[in-house]
């Protein structure tokens, strides 16, 4: 089946060889998810929905937010088919996010139909879930129970005020009450996910710190990306990995810890551990050279990169027969398609991102709608 990627705007071309193999035989299962720069595909970010309980600025738009149509919005047995090829692809981390992920209704079936998944040698996927925080209380014990096994909450602000412009909703003590839910049950890691803001909140770097130790969770602040809906990033305005650090050492001695492998964040020990804090800088220090990620949008996109304008569409593959593409007939005959898709998708991986390139030009989509 030939794999039609859309492109959404101008960008650099995507590598010929995604072209060349796009006969490639399906029902290749087993064998990993290598992109033609050799790096193994093992991480699968999975967005439920686009739909949010906050309104973070550096996300999404206030209001007039462009919501992607309901009837494309994968069900659960279409997640968990696509994640099922995944795995037996080799996929061994399923990271479920959005938008708001505890929001869907099916949230704690999914975690539980992909927990059960295994890898091509029989090994159990890991589930995370990374999460506002807001609905956890509800949700945590039955989620860890279907076999949840890490979670990062997001929280910028630990002042009310702050948090009710930062994400124009009043819901800091149910963030709170989600994040003490989180400690309480024992999942650890436990990381709490910064995005840090000249002016708005880089005033708190070292209190956020402070709150993750006291909740026994590891810190970790984000560079602020050029992905959210209302376009209005501004490169002189972010606060950059290097401030971040430099702000940190006047409180704690700073230890890289080595051994980051494919994470996005590079972490270092405070004092003398045990505590430690990471830093992810896709702007100012880009990790694309270990990136082991794919994603797939609740409406059924592949993504190679969060920064990518191409997709590569899953719902011909899922839905068959009145899409853009052939229907797939059979489950055998989808199963193909699907992981032919994610192949094409892995194949047309660029090097690197391109934000610190002139000729980049932001994805459509903003970071609800992509999945972070
Ligand atoms: N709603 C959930 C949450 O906030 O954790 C999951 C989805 S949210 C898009 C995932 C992560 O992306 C959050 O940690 C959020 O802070 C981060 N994020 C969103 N927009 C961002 C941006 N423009 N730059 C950097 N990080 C961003
Ligand atoms: Fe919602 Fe997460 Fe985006 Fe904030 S960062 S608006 S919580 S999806």
């Amino acid at each position: 089946m030939a794999a039609i990627p859309v492109t959404i705007g101008a960008r650099r071309p995507e590598p010929l060889a995604s072209v060349a193999l796009l006969g490639d035989e399906p029902g290749d299962s087993g064998r990993p998810l290598v992109d033609t720069h050799g790096r193994v595909h093992r991480d699968l970010r999975i967005s439920l929905t686009d739909r949010c309980s906050l309104r973070c600025t550096y996300c999404m738009p206030e209001q007039g937010n462009e919501w992607l149509a309901k009837s494309s919005i994968l069900g659960t047995d279409e997640i968990v088919h696509v994640a099922r090829v995944a795995a037996a692809a080799g996929v061994t981390t399923f990271r479920l996010t959005g938008g708001e992920p505890l929001l869907r209704t099916d949230i704690v079936d999914v975690v539980r139909r992909i927990a059960q998944l295994r890898t091509p040698d029989g090994e159990p996927v890991h589930v995370a879930m990374t999460t506002n925080g807001i609905r956890l209380p509800d949700f945590l014990p039955d989620l860890q129970a279907a076999g949840l096994g890490r979670l990062n909450i997001s929280l910028d602000t630990i002042r009310r005020d702050r948090f009710r412009e930062l994400t124009r909703r009043d819901r800091l003590d149910d963030v709170l009450e989600g994040i003490a839910a989180a400690q309480r049950s024992g999942l650890r890691p436990l990381k709490i996910n910064a995005v840090a803001m000249r002016d708005v909140n880089d005033d708190e770097l070292i209190d956020l710190v402070a709150f993750a130790i006291e909740h026994d969770a590891q810190l970790r602040f984000i560079e602020q990306m050029p992905l959210d809906a209302g376009h209005t990033w501004d490169r002189a305005r972010m606060v950059t990995r290097a401030e971040i650090l430099e702000t940190l050492s006047a409180r704690w001695e700073l230890t890289p810890v080595p051994g980051r492998g494919g994470a996005p964040a590079e972490r270092w020990q405070l004092d003398d551990g045990p505590h430690t804090v990471g830093v992810i800088a896709s702007v100012t220090a880009p990790f694309c050279g270990d990136c082991d990620r794919l994603r797939l949008t609740a409406d059924g996109q592949l993504r190679n990169c969060l920064f990518s304008t191409t997709e590569y569409d899953l719902l011909p593959a899922l839905r068959g027969p009145g899409l853009a593409a052939p229907p797939a007939s059979g489950e055998g005959a989808r199963d193909a398609a699907i992981e032919t898709m994610l192949r094409s998708c892995v194949l047309g991986k660029l090097p690197g991102h391109a934000i610190n390139d002139p000729s980049f030009l932001q994805p459509a989509r903003g970071m609800n709608a992509i999945g972070g």
